[in-house]
């Protein structure tokens, strides 16, 4: 996703775009309450953004009405251009490699009112890597809005590629449990009844423990003295985020290349309500809920990069606290110890491994190899 600060978009083009952003959202408000049966927009911008939008809800799953709104970005048609003498199709967002920009176009209805973002190196590898990964460019998301944790707005153009993949047929499993990032995540490789090999994926808790409490003392220094203290909470919150979200990233993709190297279909042992519901009520500091709730944009961020590489994935129940020897409840001992009366005992984390390997048989047949199209993860709240 390209984001760049309000301030680096000319005023006079930045007041428009938030009008038109508006005005698409009001339209598109009212096209959603009637069950998307209220007339289209007669006029250009607000004709081609109710097309592109038409097209766009075939590819991307949409959120609903948020507070009676429905906040949508501006869809745009696409083009990639890589020589200076290539064709220009005039489509809505240019991405164009040569000049090292992305001009966002017929956002205004008017002509010659190209808003142009140069290109970061960072931003033209990543659009170079999915590129070579075999990824088209199918459509673009503009949208001005707020940056998450502070007030700074910013405007945002989000790249979405798709890729005909065809999973392979796995020949392992590979197990991921992750019923708090707090104990970190769990993974295996299991082939029958053995393990192949097995892991542990854990943040720097040490560091992120020691901002969080830096940030909860800011906060309440910004609720008496406010002024810098106020914004030194923002910061680091926002610091804290990016933190979670580097390392939600990097683990994701450190379990879908270990899936990609043993042919492994994953398999991730998704915490149910009530073990949601257990950690909120434990009255564990917000901390923990924090925490937890990362495990839910860990398992996103799992599933779409397992579909865009054509890694097979399931979420199944694994059970940590059911017997996989005779199937009765266990009991809960200190250290995340469990233990059955039939003297099976192991770690907590351990025991969707042990399921995983009893269910191999079963659960191997469920993936069989079908077409998908899937589209490259973004981020846009
Ligand atoms: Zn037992």
């Amino acid at each position: 996703m390209i984001k760049r600060r309000v301030e680096e978009i000319p005023p006079e083009q930045l007041a428009k775009f938030l009008e038109v952003q508006e005005r698409f959202r009001q339209w598109t408000t009212e096209w959603y309450k009637s069950g998307f049966k209220s007339p289209m927009p007669e006029q250009n911008p607000l004709k081609y953004f109710a097309i592109e939008l038409k097209h766009a809800m075939k590819l991307l799953p949409t959120n609903g009405l948020k507070s009676g709104v429905w906040r949508v970005p501006l869809p745009f048609n696409t083009e990639l251009r890589f020589g200076k003498n290539a064709g220009d199709n005039s489509r809505g967002v240019l991405v164009d490699l040569s000049e090292k920009a992305v001009k966002v176009r017929k956002w205004s209805g008017q002509r010659n009112n190209t808003i142009t973002i140069k290109l970061k190196k960072t931003e033209i590898k990543w659009i170079e890597e999915r590129i070579r990964e075999g990824g088209q460019l199918k459509l673009a998301l503009a949208w001005v809005g707020k940056r998450r944790g502070s007030n700074m707005m910013s405007f945002n153009v989000a790249l979405i590629f798709y890729r005909e993949v065809t999973p392979y047929q796995p020949r392992r499993l590979l197990v991921v449990d992750i019923n708090s990032l707090h104990n970190g995540v769990v993974w295996a490789v299991v082939e029958e009844r053995r393990v192949l090999r097995r892991g542990i994926l854990r943040p720097d808790l040490a560091h992120i423990g020691r901002l969080e409490r830096e940030a909860a003392r800011l906060e309440s220094l910004c609720a008496t003295k406010g002024g810098a203290y106020c914004r030194r909470a923002v910061e680091l919150k926002s610091r804290l985020w990016r933190l979670w979200r580097q390392w939600t990233v990097e683990a994701a993709k450190k379990i879908a290349k270990l899936a990609i190297q043993y042919k492994a279909a994953v398999v991730v042992d998704k915490p149910m309500n009530e073990s949601i519901q257990e950690l909120k009520e434990s009255g564990t500091v917000a901390r923990r809920n924090k925490i937890y709730l990362n495990v839910g944009r860990f398992v996103k961020r799992l599933r779409e990069l397992a579909e865009w590489y054509g890694v097979p994935y399931r979420e199944e129940r694994l059970y940590s606290t059911i017997c996989p020897v005779c199937g009765a409840k266990m009991e809960e001992l200190p250290n995340r110890r469990v233990k059955c009366k039939c003297g099976f005992e192991a770690n907590r984390d351990e025991v969707p491994i042990h399921w995983a390997q009893k269910r191999y048989r079963e659960i191997i047949p469920l993936f069989s190899t079908t077409h998908y199209i899937q589209l490259f993860p973004i981020h846009f709240t």
